[in-house]
């Protein structure tokens, strides 16, 4: 069988370790708890993955430590210290951490530099900072976490902060209440917190509810939909933007996601979305090739199931969303309805 090549960079891996959280940032819906320990057996398998993709002569882009702030996590230093979790971060180009930086006391930030030289020496370490909305022009809050980054860059020895990028929840109540919208978008787009930044990231955590129930995939279903509509907007507003500002022009690699003995892919909706649901599990033995070929079965399904939908035949899009997973989406939300910011952008998108 031939398998697909998607590119250099084979993807992703989120391992979501970590558990407790001190914090309650609005919208945030992580099952702070809800992380079970990890086996052995499984970073074993994980490592033997990363270690195939090596010897390919691919890459994986980056792995990162979800879900909650790394600093509050109570089993941060079981995780940081596991022999094999060390040697899985090797395979990669950069780690990337939710880090609130809210903790207060600066020896903590000494500390944690401390971990992360041993953690990962000589390592990139990319850091996803969760900004409440409420907060995205306060000027002292903001300035606080600069400070914060900047003191835990300081003491980092070896490790590289080669970005820090904020995220902001998302959720169904602020879209409707117009909290997010078009303006608030194009203000929000780079919030800068440190000398390097990405464009902030609106997170969607529909995904992870618990998606046998209808209530929960309606409301995923409504949330995306809504969410399309206000980036839609923002274009038709004539504000300026890029493309890859409401739907970043990757999503052609694996986005792999580790949580709680389980091995997902996370479909790309403008952006990687966790959706922790059966249909989106691989079956163990994990490996490259078992991957791939899961992959490309889903792949030629979708491109079947876009044939038959009112609005993805014919769309322009289709290998791009079936690459990306979406008609898997279409098919657990049981619609037909465009669920890409691609499709309201038609022509508009010159890619
Ligand atoms: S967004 Fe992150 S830091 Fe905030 S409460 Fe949720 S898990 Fe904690
Ligand atoms: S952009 Fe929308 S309509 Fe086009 S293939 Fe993707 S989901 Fe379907």
């Amino acid at each position: 069988m031939t398998i697909m090549i998607r590119g250099d960079n084979i993807g992703n891996l989120a391992l979501e370790l970590l558990k407790d959280c001190d914090y309650g940032c609005s919208g945030c819906s992580v099952n702070t708890t809800g992380v079970t320990p990890y086996t052995e057996d499984d970073l074993h398998a994980l490592r033997d993955v990363v270690d195939d993709v090596r010897e390919r002569g691919w890459e994986m882009s980056w792995m990162e430590f979800a879900p909650v702030d790394v600093m509050s996590a109570s089993n941060r230093t079981d995780v940081l210290t596991h022999p094999i979790i060390r040697d899985l971060v090797t395979g990669f180009k950069s780690v990337v951490f939710n880090c609130s930086f809210l903790n207060p006391k600066a020896d903590a930030y000494v500390e944690f530099a401390k971990e992360l030289d041993a953690f990962m020496p000589g390592l990139n370490v990319e850091f996803l900072v969760p900004v409440e909305l409420k907060h995205h022009r306060n000027v002292a809050y903001l300035e606080k976490l600069r400070g914060r980054i900047a003191w835990l860059n300081q003491h980092l020895e070896t490790v590289t902060i080669a970005s820090v990028t904020a995220i902001v929840n998302m959720t169904e109540s602020m879209l409707d209440n117009g909290l997010i919208n078009e303006e608030v978008l194009y203000a929000t787009r780079h919030i800068e917190l440190f000398e390097k930044s990405d464009t902030t990231t609106f997170v969607f955590h529909y995904g992870r509810r618990d998606l046998s129930v209808k209530e929960d995939r309606d409301e995923f279903l409504r949330a995306i939909l809504k969410q399309n509509q206000t980036f839609a907007n923002q274009v038709d507003a004539g504000y300026e933007f890029t493309v890859d500002d409401l739907s970043a022009h990757v999503g052609a690699d694996y986005h792999l996601a580790y949580r709680n003995g389980d091995l997902y892919i996370a479909p790309f909706i403008n952006s990687p979305i966790a959706v922790f649901h059966p249909d989106f599990k691989f079956e163990k033995p994990w490996t490259l090739d078992s991957i791939q070929r899961s992959d490309q079965d889903t792949f030629f399904e979708s491109i079947t199931r876009a044939s038959q939908s009112n609005d993805c035949s014919g769309c322009r899009f289709v290998s791009k969303c079936a690459t990306r997973g979406v008609h898997r989406v279409q098919r657990l939300l049981e619609t037909d309805r465009c669920l890409s910011i691609l499709g309201k952008l038609g022509h508009k998108c010159n890619w």
